[in-house]
């Protein structure tokens, strides 16, 4: 099937039959190039040095999902401080959202891991093994049965692999860490199915992705790219083509008052790594990779003329009107921003070293027995941190003689350990007078010396005292002796 020029009413790479137009962007030098690359450096270097840089005795992101604990840069949350997720994703939902409105998809093009694996990384594996995307195209039409795509394109894909099962393991070592990965590598697969199940289906994932699937993923999986057309407005900074500069297209040496700046050489294309023609406008399938920014300023300083036909600026920069960057839209996303900070902070300076549980025990609500009436709770205690930690439980309400068994006291708990035991509250039959609430407080030292506390509101339960009252009235007429 015939490929298709770039239009803004299809997508390039798939063809009318549905059949994937596979992509050989050309390779493209320039300043916004090098500095994509500088970034995308620094970025790999903190994804591989994360499991390694050890901060309060773990690494600087461990996500320890069997022991349900979850390390991040010296703080370590337990399975029920999740909720604090809620205001962090919250947060970094509207950093980006504040970052979209003004600046675009920086995100898409600069930071993503996909964009920044596959433009630094794996791109660069493929133009050495293939040559550049004119020969690459070659190899496409070439046969699997012939030698030189065999040994070509066959190294590529083995290369391709054998990274993809690294970054696999990486990514495994940020939920077992690094000394337990070399470990459990070193037992063979069958010690640890799992583990090799996890790590075999993400190198596939990672590797079909890499080789074949790519701009597929910005295009038809990633929602970000929808969103942004509800994120940016004609102020926001786009990579745009400057039209009234550029149009109409042509060779300007012979004739400069007929032609614009764009000479229709169509580098701006061949380089993009989604296939569209940014001449089109703003496009759902920009990245903001900024490759044709270089490649058209590369032909402009050929052609003698200025920089910028294609540029970051806002579509109303573009189109010769006046650039508001600052408008109400950042200041609302920016307050939603400093909302979701400032309730985070408050959020992490109320973790304490341990958690408590505290829930009635299954079956019946309260026991009543000939003197007594009696609810059960379970208390579950968990250090969370790698020292012990010495707390101290006790129960308080407004109930005189009320007393209290199972799990009172003080207790030592060993690192990141957790301790469930039964909180037994009785009250004297003859003095019940209804349900009535209560506290469980747990007093604690943390391991720095500083003390803490936890409270948790519970209710004592019990049958009408009315009918109770009645029902023992009955029971004294009925045996008088007792
Ligand atoms: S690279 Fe520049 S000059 Fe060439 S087609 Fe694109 S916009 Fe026109
Ligand atoms: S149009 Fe330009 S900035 Fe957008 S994805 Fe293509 S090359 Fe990158």
């Amino acid at each position: 099937m015939a490929r298709r020029s770039p239009n803004i009413d299809s997508v390039t790479t798939i063809a009318d039959d549905g059949s994937r137009n596979f992509l050989h962007p050309h390779d493209v030098k320039g300043n916004f190039t090098n500095a994509r690359r500088a970034f995308a450096l620094i970025l790999i270097g903190i994804y591989f040095s994360l499991p390694f840089i050890p901060i309060n005795g773990y690494p600087a992101v461990f996500l320890d999902v069997m022991n349900r604990r979850f390390h991040l840069f010296g703080l370590t949350f337990a399975a029920q401080d999740l909720w604090l997720a809620f205001f962090f994703i919250s947060g970094l939902g509207f950093f980006l959202f504040f970052i979209t409105s003004l600046l675009g998809r920086l995100w898409c093009g600069w930071a993503c891991p996909h964009s920044v694996f596959l433009e630094q990384v794996y791109r660069p594996i493929e133009r050495l093994f293939e040559g550049p995307a004119a020969q690459q195209k070659k190899l496409d039409q070439l046969p699997w049965t012939n030698g030189e795509k065999l040994a070509k394109r066959g190294s590529k894909i083995l290369v391709f692999f054998l990274l993809s099962t690294v970054i696999a393991h990486f990514f495994l070592a940020y939920f077992l860490s690094i000394p337990q990965l070399w470990s459990w590598i070193a037992q063979g697969p069958v010690a640890h199915p799992q583990s090799f199940i996890f790590v075999t289906v993400s190198t596939a994932i990672i590797a079909f992705n890499f080789t074949w699937f790519r701009e597929q993923l910005c295009i038809v999986i990633c929602p970000y790219g929808r969103f942004q057309s509800a994120l940016i407005d004609d102020d926001t900074m786009v990579i745009g083509y400057d039209e009234t500069r550029g149009e109409p297209r042509g060779k300007s040496n012979k004739d400069p008052q007929k032609f614009g700046d764009c000479i229709a050489c169509n580098r701006c294309v061949q380089v993009c790594p989604t296939g569209i023609d940014i001449r089109q406008g703003l496009q759902l399938e920009c990245i903001g990779c900024a490759n044709c920014i270089d490649a058209c300023n590369e032909i402009m300083d050929h052609e003698g003329k200025p920089r910028g036909l294609v540029r970051y600026d806002s579509l109303n920069g573009l189109k010769g009107k006046k650039r508001q960057f600052i408008r109400p839209r950042l200041f609302l996303y920016a307050f939603l921003l400093l909302l979701g900070v400032g309730v985070m902070t408050f959020s992490f300076t109320k973790l304490r070293p341990a958690n408590m549980q505290v829930m009635r025990m299954q079956g019946m609500p309260y026991y009543l027995t000939d003197d007594y009436l009696r609810n059960q709770f379970q208390v579950r205690v968990i250090n969370k941190k790698t020292e012990p930690i010495q707390i101290g439980v006790s129960v308080d309400s407004d109930i005189q003689n009320m007393e209290i068994t199972g799990l009172v006291g003080d207790i030592t708990l060993a690192p990141e350990t957790e301790d469930v035991r039964t909180l037994i509250l009785l009250v004297p039959r003859g003095e019940w007078a209804g349900k009535f609430p209560a506290t469980v407080n747990l007093a604690g030292i943390s391991p720095n010396g500083n003390t803490f506390n936890i409270s948790k509101d519970i209710e004592f339960l019990g049958p009408d005292p009315e009918l109770l009252k009645r029902l023992d009235a009955q029971e004294t007429q009925t045996n008088p002796s007792d």
